[in-house]
């Protein structure tokens, strides 16, 4: 184990100059020794690059309108943060990645096939310029910052936009690029989301990626823990853009905070915690915009709540997948050949379930699914439900507490529901509604499970 911390900063937490002045606080008061630093693209960043990256050019005209603002938001924080001499290198940089982000969206016109590769080297300028931003300001903070590019240190498999990182090579390359600065007392600033193919291709790790980033790098470097920097208190018992009650979660175990990223709390990937689940480094989830409250701290150690539930999730845009077939009775191999279909596209499938001649589904709405439709009518008759949601009710206690399933279905139960699941990690119970209805659901399971006196 190195003394090292890694701390991700995420885009609303560097969206102006007050913002990045506030890191760099975060930063400083760190410093019993150097952390690494990890942070996203400022926030709107990411979308307005994904837009430039269409073969249309009259969408292209747009989405470069759309860019001149956030770059001029780099520029207005380097002329309040950085010297006249610094700002200038940030402009010039600035003029670089307009001049590349051109090229390659003349690129993806000529070459339509090439997009999804095209696609990452376009939406990785958005990290490479908050970080060449940030390892600035710290520098002029007089912290010894240093930029680093973060295709040098994370290895993935080379499927666009949303690769696999590939562990052994990533943990060699980045103790090869990161500890040599840690020795010397800097502190290196990468860019999270963004990694790099063995062929050297740019690739990022999906939406959101971050906080993978800094998780992949901190089991990397055996870190002492990883900091998660956001812009909530935490872990919150909901989506507080759902709930207005919704409170932080102190504690959490990896396999309770693993679920609820999987299902849809947004605060973190929904991969961040396997790194470090299976290095055992702590994973401390904090607010940038209140660094004094204690946010919710991920850790191998279950906590049982004596109400049982500590967290409600969801997730829209979920689409049902329901294959019918009398070849799957009492024949083998039926299971196999389905989900062949699904990894063949790259797409999970979050919840499954049975019946003699049946099997459904649950998949996140993408561009893969007719074509997995498609394949699957070879298999049986396929139907398929859009427009649904996953509600996901997470807490250590669901192991061993009964009666949790009938407390969940009575408080809804006016309410459709399509899939359920429990019982595989056995700290979760995962169903699937209309998605009209996933904001009523979570708000009144949240009013009967966590809101009791
Ligand atoms: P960042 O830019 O720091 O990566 P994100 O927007 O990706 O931040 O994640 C933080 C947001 O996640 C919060 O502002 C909140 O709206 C949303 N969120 C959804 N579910 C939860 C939850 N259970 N706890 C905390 N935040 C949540
Ligand atoms: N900038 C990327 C995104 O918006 C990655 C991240 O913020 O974690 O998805
Ligand atoms: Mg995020």
């Amino acid at each position: 184990m190195t003394s090292a911390t890694v701390m991700k900063f995420g885009g609303t937490s560097v969206e102006d100059a007050a913002a990045f002045e506030r890191v760099s606080n975060i930063v400083r008061l760190s410093e019993h020794a150097p952390p690494v630093v990890v942070v996203s693209a400022i926030s709107g960043m990411t979308d307005a690059l994904l837009a430039l990256a269409v073969p249309d050019p009259h969408d292209r005209i747009r989405a470069f309108a759309g860019i001149g603002p956030l770059f001029e938001r780099h520029r207005e924080v380097a002329r309040q943060l950085l010297s006249r001499a610094g700002a200038t290198a940030v402009d010039r940089e600035l003029g670089r990645a307009q001049g590349a982000l051109a090229a390659l969206a003349a690129r993806i016109a000529r070459d339509p096939a090439s997009l999804p590769a095209l696609q990452d080297e376009i939406v990785a300028y958005g990290e490479h310029l908050s970080a060449t931003l940030l390892s600035a300001v710290l520098a002029a903070r007089g912290l010894a910052a240093r930029y680093v590019d973060a295709r040098r240190c994370i290895v993935t498999d080379d499927f666009h936009p949303c690769a696999a990182p590939l562990f052994p090579d990533t943990r060699a390359r980045s103790r090869t690029e990161l500890l040599p600065l840690l020795d010397c007392g800097v502190i290196p600033v990468l860019g999270g989301f963004v990694a790099a193919a063995e062929s050297g291709a740019t690739t990022t790790l999906g939406r959101g990626g971050s906080d993978y980033s800094a998780t992949l790098v901190g089991a990397a470097l055996d870190a002492s823990e990883i900091q998660i920097w956001t812009d909530v208190s935490g872990v919150l018992t909901a989506d507080p853009r759902t709930v207005q009650g919704a409170r932080t979660i102190p504690r959490l175990s990896y396999v309770e905070a693993a679920e609820l990223a999987y299902f849809g709390a947004k605060v973190l990937h929904p991969r961040t915690m396997q790194p470090a689940m299976t290095h055992g480094i702590p994973v401390r989830i904090c607010n940038s915009h209140a660094p004094d409250e204690a946010g919710t701290l991920v850790t191998a150690e279950a906590d049982v709540w004596p109400e049982t539930v500590k967290a409600i999730a969801h997730k829209r845009g979920i689409t049902i997948v329901q294959v019918a077939s009398a070849r799957m009775l009492g024949a083998y191999g039926f299971m196999r050949a389905l989900f062949d279909v699904f990894d063949r596209h790259h797409t999970a499938v979050d919840v499954v379930t049975t019946s003699e001649v049946s099997v459904s589904l649950s998949v996140e709405e993408g561009q893969a699914l007719p074509q997995i439709v498609e394949e699957l009518r070879r298999l049986g008759d396929v139907q398929v439900e859009p427009r649904r949601a996953i509600v996901c009710v997470v807490g250590e206690g669901l192991r061993r507490t009964p009666g949790i399933a009938a407390r969940v279905f009575e408080t809804i139960r006016d309410i459709n529901v399509l899939l359920i699941s429990q019982g595989a990690s056995r700290v979760n119970l995962t169903f699937v509604v209309d998605e009209a209805r996933a904001g009523d659901v979570v708000a009144r399971l949240h009013a009967a499970l966590l809101e009791r006196d």
